[in-house]
């Protein structure tokens, strides 16, 4: 692999671990001629499916914004970069696990919901609160509500 820095041909791997429960391969790589460092992530490559969005229309499933979606609703919550990744991970698993072509936009979101839910309740709100477009604060409070109720699902 070239160097990012110097275009070097030769890059050393200087450490290498399984992240994102095992899908993902961190590479820490030193480049020979510069000796920067710098990270790789690998990962296999499977196909996912498209998205149907209310109005019909059909988009590709983009994974870029479904983390900056989650990262936004994250915002300045103690949460781990890795927990990210982890819940992302687990949303694509389950989609290439239904085997479909095409899945509604809706159960990707109804899928962040559960994610955000496990890793924190305020951002799990925050994520809710403009996905579900809640009509009015009673509807909200009805959503807390439920919430409260449920048993916490186990990390
Ligand atoms: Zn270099």
């Amino acid at each position: 692999m070239h160097c990012p820095f110097c275009n070097a041909h030769d890059t050393k791997v200087i450490d290498s671990r399984l992240v994102a429960e095992g899908v993902q391969v961190r590479r820490r790589r030193e480049c020979l001629s510069c000796s920067e460092r710098f990270t790789t992530y690998e990962g296999a490559e499977l196909l996912l499916p498209r998205l149907i969005k209310r109005d019909g229309s059909r988009v590709p499933f983009d994974e870029e914004k479904l983390r900056a979606g989650m990262l936004r609703a994250l915002e300045k919550r103690p949460v781990s970069v890795e927990q990210i990744e982890e819940s992302i991970s687990r949303i694509k698993h389950r989609l290439q696990a239904t085997g479909e072509r095409e899945v509604k936009s809706f159960d990707v979101g109804e899928m962040v919901m559960r994610e955000l839910q496990r890793l924190d309740e305020v951002a799990y709100i925050r994520f809710a609160s403009v996905y579900r477009r809640f009509q009015d604060l009673n509807e909200f409070r009805e959503e807390i509500e439920r919430l409260e109720k449920e048993p916490r699902p186990k990390a």
